[in-house]
């Protein structure tokens, strides 16, 4: 909540629908973190919102504060076209959905609304996270693109998490403090959010990164220190079950509830 008005431009995470005619919208905004904000009236067939409110949308948005949650006064569309269009990549827009589109962009709309779902999930409302705006708008553009998903996926988690301060610092064992040798075995304890040495691992029931997870831990190094762009031209065939399987348990230990959209990108990723 912030003094009387405010305006900002945000990317739309998630709709509900609040009564007959209000939807309660969340946004992840640049300057604000994440924001619910309620749209009046945006379920009437005359309503100024009808088309700017769709998920993944880019939008300018003036608020106002209300009672318990702020209000959508104005939204402006940012850029020329849909930006929900342009992330799932179809040509005549998302809103068409026939089978051959959906079928065709499905790991794009797969990882579209899983890394949204996760975005919402892992920001509280009101938090600002530095660089998690940025690498959402970057994720969504690069999804329009076509790339390979799946380490865009990966890749956009990694960084999420690193952001979020939930990843390994990789120089230092989170037991002894010892600094790491990343050449010999080592392991992921707490969940996957820490990573101990050969020594210590002796003692830790964690995740462990021995000598076949090798280049995993490369994997998942690589992933958190370069850009999402080059994320996606990692080809991740062998190390893509180890990789999930870690990525679950940071998931775990981090959320109370599974991700609804978690099962469908694994699916369709294993068939893509
Ligand atoms: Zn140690």
């Amino acid at each position: 909540m912030f003094k009387k008005h405010l305006r900002t431009e945000g990317i739309i995470l998630r709709k509900l629908s609040l009564n007959e005619g209000d939807i309660i919208v969340t946004l992840l905004t640049k300057e604000h973190g994440k924001i619910d904000c309620i749209a009046k009236s945006a379920r009437r067939i005359k309503s100024r919102f009808l088309g700017r409110l769709e998920l993944f949308n880019r939008i300018d948005a003036t608020l106002f504060s209300g009672r318990n949650l702020d209000v959508i006064n104005e939204i402006e569309t940012v850029g020329s076209q849909n930006f929900a269009a342009a992330t799932v990549g179809t040509r005549h827009g998302a809103s068409t959905g026939t089978p051959d589109n959906a079928t065709h962009f499905l790991p794009n709309c797969a990882a579209a609304f899983f890394i949204t779902e996760i975005t919402h999930r892992l920001l509280q409302p009101g938090q600002h996270i530095a660089g998690a705006y940025p690498l959402f708008l970057e994720a969504l553009s690069l999804l329009g693109r076509r790339p390979n998903a799946e380490g865009l996926m990966t890749g956009y988690l990694i960084q999420l998490f690193g952001l979020l301060g939930h990843m390994p610092s990789w120089r230092i064992c989170a037991v002894c403090g010892e600094s790491l040798d990343l050449q010999t075995p080592l392991t992921l304890a707490h969940e996957g959010l820490a990573v101990c040495c050969a020594k210590c691992s002796k003692n830790s029931a964690g995740f462990a990164l021995g000598k076949t997870d090798e280049v995993l831990l490369k994997i998942v190094h690589f992933l958190q220190t370069h850009t999402l762009k080059e994320a996606c031209q990692l080809n991740l065939s062998k190390e893509k079950e180890t990789l999930w399987q870690w990525i679950q348990n940071v998931l775990r230990a981090l959320l109370p509830y599974a991700i609804k959209s978690g099962s469908f990108a694994e699916e369709v990723m294993k068939s893509y």
